[in-house]
């Protein structure tokens, strides 16, 4: 049994900025526990690009999350590590950036190492337990920030949860990314002429993919082109045989459209594929219920909150759960919602948060706050929330002020 003064588990985008933050707001000894051999999670392991709008609706120079996001995209861009004029990234860099940030700021890091268990004393998390090649241990900590994108430790400490919509349950499709290099993009047509190009392989039967369209982005490298565009729908992404059949599929969908683009898309003649992200990307599994539910009308209608730790106006984002076809809802011009620390506090356990992806909102509303920028900001402030519990002894997060955690926020430039 090892014990520290908080213990973050996860160490992608959202864990680290809790972890970070929480170190810069005075906590001792911070531990980041990680299950691969490098930070970043979906960002670097599904090779996940480029940073969603982070600014109001539709005006790119009124950007809503600075802190800790901002500080990320700088020392990317002074690394190397963005491609000038985008929002694009090198998830290579990326890894390098994170790991110098988190051991900058004094945080211990535990790479190679999964959260599988965790020790309950009535309604406090005591110590979380790993299993590594050291073998099994338990990490005792005074505070919990979970942070592993499914809501692991939340679920292993019984506090409700949801997965998927309501009618059925079904996750938005998982995506396997990957890229293609040698391409020639001085030959590449419209998107819209690929979409065609894409619909004639349908017809002639040579795809299998459900995904209405061909998803695409730019990269670094000139002839890199990065494709977000598999579809895995209805698999389970916290049951390890679906997650399993969903790779396989993922796979043969990655060589279908490699297939496909060589074979009949201008440019890439002579391409091939470069690499496949690590792991499938989640886009969606467990949801805490938390202490606030975020709705869909509170991001339409822009909800304001007294504890509001973010801002942020993504679109409502649905990937179809179970076929062809995606459903977007824009805030109007100008427009932003805030999102409330209750959603980030579980029930029934004191010293616990959760961060980042499976915060609490239902389907529509975590569509939008699910990506890059606002899994930061909330990280960020899961950092600032656990710094206040740990100097107030044995408060519970759900008794902490809300209103000062924004205030603690705004002086650390979060807003
Ligand atoms: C296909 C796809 C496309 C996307 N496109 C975009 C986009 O273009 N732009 C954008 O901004 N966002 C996009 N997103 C969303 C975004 O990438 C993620 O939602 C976000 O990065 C989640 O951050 P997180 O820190 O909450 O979780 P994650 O990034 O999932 O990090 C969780 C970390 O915890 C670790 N972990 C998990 N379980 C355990 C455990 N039990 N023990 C130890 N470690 C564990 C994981 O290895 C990982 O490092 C996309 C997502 C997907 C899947």
């Amino acid at each position: 049994m090892r014990k520290y003064d908080l213990v973050v588990c996860g160490g992608g985008l959202s864990g680290i900025a809790a972890a970070v933050q929480a170190k810069r707001s005075g906590v001792k000894n911070v531990l980041l526990i990680e299950r691969y051999g490098f930070l970043g999670g979906m960002a670097t392991n599904g090779l996940i690009n480029p940073f969603m709008p982070y600014w109001k609706s539709n005006e790119p120079k009124n950007v809503l999350i600075h802190g800790i996001f901002a500080e990320i995209m700088e020392e990317m861009r002074l690394f190397g590590g963005m491609k000038e004029g985008s929002d694009s990234f090198d998830a290579e860099c990326m890894k390098i950036v994170l790991q110098r940030m988190v051991l900058k700021a004094g945080v211990e890091i535990l790479l190679h190492t999964f959260v599988e268990q965790v020790h309950i004393k009535n309604d406090r998390l005591v110590a979380v337990r790993v299993a590594s090649k050291s073998g099994i241990e338990f990490m005792a900590a005074d505070a919990f920030i979970d942070c592993t994108g499914d809501a692991d430790v939340a679920h292993l400490a019984g506090t409700p949860w949801e997965i998927g919509r309501d009618e059925d349950h079904q996750c938005q499709p998982m995506t396997l990314s990957f890229r293609m290099a040698n391409v020639d993009r001085s030959k590449m047509p419209s998107n819209k002429e690929i979409d065609r190009l894409y619909d004639e392989a349908k017809a002639r039967g040579e795809i299998t993919n459900p995904r209405e369209d061909v998803l695409h982005f730019s990269t670094m490298q000139d002839d890199v082109v990065h494709f977000n565009t598999t579809r895995v729908v209805m698999h389970n992404p916290i049951s390890a045989r679906s997650l399993t059949d969903a790779e396989c599929i993922a796979r043969e969908q990655v060589w279908e459209m490699a297939r496909f683009l060589i074979g009949h898309v201008p440019g890439f003649e002579n391409a091939y594929v470069q690499v496949t992200g690590t792991q499938i990307g989640v886009r969606e599994s467990r949801r805490i219920v938390g202490q606030y539910v975020l709705t869909k009308d509170d991001v339409m209608n822009q909800a304001r909150f007294e504890d509001c730790v973010c801002r942020f106006a993504y679109q409502i984002d649905i990937h179809n759960p179970t076929g062809t076809g995606t459903e977007r809802w824009q805030l109007p011009t100008g427009g932003y919602y805030e999102i409330p620390f209750r959603v980030m506090v579980p029930k029934h356990i004191v010293n616990l948060l959760v961060a980042g992806r499976p915060v609490s909102a239902d389907h529509a509303a975590h569509s939008s706050l699910r990506v890059m920028p606002a899994c930061v900001a909330l990280g960020q402030a899961a950092g600032v929330a656990a710094a206040m519990k740990l100097k107030k002894g044995s408060v519970a997060f759900k008794d902490l002020d809300g209103a000062a955690i924004h205030a603690e926020l705004e002086k650390a430039g979060a807003f």
